[in-house]
């Protein structure tokens, strides 16, 4: 291993998939890319009675809506690949995985490209000249009546603005005008000018800091306008919208929430249950919009994650009473919970937990407080 805890977290520069498992402190964690971020209700519960058989029952979401099942042994790797390629879940090369690396706005209707577009991105991804890219480096297909996927984290993005479409590089306002049919081998054009253009160093490279370096290539000039979404549970003409505590559910939850219809995976660990006219009175959901435990993420920690320098979640439940905006606790400098800027974060360190205002786990603090002090004192949290 090329540092140690001390030293400061390990960067992969790759994400788990299913072909390729990532160890964790409790077991291999085995991600699975719903095509077009939807799970039938089949595969749903397929994915939850395998995940009982060769995992330890848990299941988180991903923020790039993926789905995560946890804990799983050597010996069940190969298992649960089987089960997984049994329901459609599995693609032919780990190539193939990493670069289908897509998320879908979860509201789409029958009548909108998203589905159409997300497909075709797929296939063209799929090809053996695809673009070679970075194991991080990703797409959103944001196509539906308004835009919901503005902070996700994405490096190109296939967008609905106005009556048109657009394909705009993450890290610019600037976008290019593109047809349903076009948006997908469009969106390839501007991965190929990435690579060309030298965006990946050393194996990584995420395109809003290679358009930083060397500015947006030519034909990206319409402005487009931001759309804030702050996603909620609740009913939308889609489906209705169920959160889970830190995005983590048990295969029982996932399986109960399969027999009430086929499942769209969102970005902010919530599941659209399609179709669904009443929120589900089900264990282990969230369901009203003002649940404090919205305002609050947190990863693995300790002991699940071996890099991680101390626990996460109990803080983390402990404190969201006492939070307005969005809490971050992490448990080492990474910030995989959530990578961009939080109102508040704590991340764990040797000296204990260090306070940061309005940036990422990583940024600098103001201040180190013991669990047991900032749970004794939340006001620590804001002085
Ligand atoms: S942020 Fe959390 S889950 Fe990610 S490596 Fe650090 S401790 Fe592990």
């Amino acid at each position: 291993m090329s540092g140690s805890r001390a030293e400061g977290p390990v960067v992969q520069g790759w994400c788990p998939g299913a072909l390729r498992p990532m160890m964790s402190g409790d077991g291999l964690v085995v991600r699975v890319r719903p095509r077009s971020s939807r799970l039938t209700a089949t595969q749903a519960r397929g994915v939850a009675a395998l995940s009982r058989a060769h995992g330890n029952g848990l299941i988180d979401l991903s923020a790039r809506a993926n789905v995560q099942l946890r804990g799983v042994t050597e010996t069940g790797r190969l298992p649960l690949v089987e089960g997984l390629r049994d329901l459609g879940l599995i693609d032919a090369s780990i190539a193939q995985e990493t670069r289908r690396n897509i998320v879908v706005q979860p509201f789409h209707r029958p009548d909108d490209p998203t589905l159409t577009i997300s497909a075709e991105l797929a296939q063209l991804l799929a090809l053996p000249d695809a673009p070679d890219l970075p194991g991080k480096f990703g797409f959103a297909v944001d196509t539906g009546s308004t835009r919901v996927l503005e902070s996700t984290a994405c490096d190109i993005r296939i967008e609905r603005d106005g009556q048109g479409i657009v394909v705009r590089p993450d890290g610019s306002g600037l976008a290019k005008h593109v047809t349903e049919t076009t948006a997908a081998a469009e969106a390839l054009s501007l991965a190929r000018w990435f690579i060309a253009t030298g965006g990946i160093r050393e194996g990584r490279g995420r395109m809003a800091a290679h358009l930083a370096r060397v500015g947006l290539p030519q034909g990206f000039t319409h402005p487009t306008t931001a759309q804030g979404f702050v996603a909620r549970p609740g009913l939308y003409d889609a489906g209705a919208m169920v959160a889970f505590t830190f995005g983590q559910m048990t295969a029982e939850t996932l399986a109960a929430i399969a027999g009430l219809g086929d499942l769209r995976i969102t970005p902010w660990r919530m599941i659209v249950i399609e179709g669904a006219t009443r929120l589900p009175d089900l264990p282990g959901l969230i369901t009203d919009p003002d649940d404090p435990l919205l305002h609050v993420v947190a990863c693995t920690g300790a002991p699940g994650c071996v890099q991680a320098l101390g626990p996460t979640r109990d803080l983390a439940l402990a404190l969201a009473p006492h939070v307005q905006g969005l809490l971050h606790v992490s448990g080492c400098a990474k910030g995989c919970a959530h990578p961009g800027a939080a109102d508040l974060t704590l991340t764990a360190t040797p000296q204990g937990y260090a306070l940061i205002q309005g940036a990422t786990a990583h940024d600098t603090p103001i201040a180190h407080h013991s669990a047991a002090a900032l749970i004794a004192r939340p006001d620590l949290l804001t002085e």
